[in-house]
């Protein structure tokens, strides 16, 4: 490989069947299905080079190899929590390196990927904020952590979910996650279910609208975080620019599919944002749309900047809820100990 070769997972089956289309020679026919058939080698098959797809002719091969590389990326270290969750820092072709986290459940395991390396939106409570943005993760990047991840593992773990939870927004990156998305709900490459993939932002309002328009139809999850414009201007900059009032109409007007539901990520800070009133705003300004909330103590960290919320605050906040109705589970951040819980994924910031 030198540097002119491209990496053949920046490509949608879409565009790659157009470059066959482009390249074959005039004699040879359609060759379009050629695409098809290198997915399914690279998602299906997981392969590693052009040499082990052998129902694609030499030529063919010789072709590809002449124009492409297949990337694979490198686990730096990892980090093993007691809850089973494992972090995992994966570095990057330039040097850069971003974090991935395996969460175990009962009967369902998810994936938590990264979109950017760092973070450009600010958030106060965030480990990731404080890198600031590096920059923005190539399609490739994003979906070779969900095989990083899936090789990684020793036994053969199926994965449920997959989130977009990890370092970055990926609405700042809106073409790549959607390249992305695409190439992992691909029928002929990894197929994995729009429905099992939640895409989570800190509030951009022009790309929710987007998002909400495209045909892969994932699922979207809004960090909520306050209920008054004081609170969440204070932990999330972003409202300043997109405030409470306009974050709550753009979700009311965003189309779900039947069943559907916008997940609220909502974090407890002990004084901040945990008390019984604040529950009481949230139902107020949640009121009317399809909708649950996850609740997340907050994962004291060492500058003691925000407080972790009393375990009984925390249950006394949920009860309200429930007693409202509302599903919102507490998620008892799993990774706590390996710094791999919400907010806390950044690379040499901890
Ligand atoms: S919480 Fe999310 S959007 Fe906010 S700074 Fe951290 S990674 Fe970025």
């Amino acid at each position: 490989m030198n540097s002119s070769h491209l990496n053949i997972k920046n490509w949608t089956r879409h565009n790659l069947r157009e470059w066959f289309q482009n390249n074959q020679k005039s004699s040879s026919g359609n060759q379009s299905y050629r695409a098809d058939q290198v997915f399914n080698w690279l998602y299906q098959k997981r392969a590693q080079s052009f040499d082990q797809m052998l129902n694609i002719g030499r030529e063919t091969r010789k072709m590809l190899e002449e124009n492409f590389y297949i990337s694979s990326q490198k686990i730096a270290d990892s980090l093993h929590s007691q809850d089973g969750s494992i972090k995992y820092r994966i570095l990057l072709e330039d040097g850069n390196s971003i974090e991935s986290v395996f969460l175990p459940h009962k009967n369902h395991n998810t994936i938590c990927v990264s979109s950017q390396a760092g973070c450009g939106m600010g958030c106060d409570f965030c480990m990731t904020a404080r890198m600031g943005l590096i920059r923005n993760l190539k399609p490739a990047e994003i979906i070779d952590q969900v095989f990083t991840v899936l090789q990684e593992l020793k036994e053969n773990k199926k994965i449920r979910n997959i989130v977009f939870m990890g370092m970055g927004e990926p609405f700042h990156n809106y073409n790549n996650l959607m390249q992305a998305l695409e190439i992992l709900t691909d029928e002929h490459g990894f197929n994995f279910s729009h429905r099992r993939i939640t895409v989570s932002t800190s509030g951009l309002l022009p790309k929710i609208r987007r998002f909400g328009q495209e045909k892969i139809k994932a699922n979207l999850a809004v960090s909520l975080n306050g209920v008054s414009d004081e609170v969440r201007t204070k932990l999330m900059p972003v409202n300043k620019a997109y405030n409470l009032e306009k974050l709550i109409k753009a979700c009311s007007e965003y189309p779900l599919e039947s069943r559907k539901r916008i997940t609220f990520e909502y974090i407890l800070i002990r004084d901040l944002t945990d008390s019984l009133q604040d529950a009481k705003g949230l139902i107020r300004l949640l009121h009317g749309l399809k909708f649950k909330i996850n609740l997340i103590p907050y994962n004291s960290t060492a500058d003691g900047k925000y407080q972790a919320p009393s375990p009984q605050q925390a249950r006394r906040f949920q009860k309200y809820l429930l007693d409202h109705q509302i599903v919102a589970p507490l998620r008892i951040s799993k990774g706590q100990d390996i710094q791999g819980a919400c907010g806390q994924l950044a690379v040499g910031a901890e």
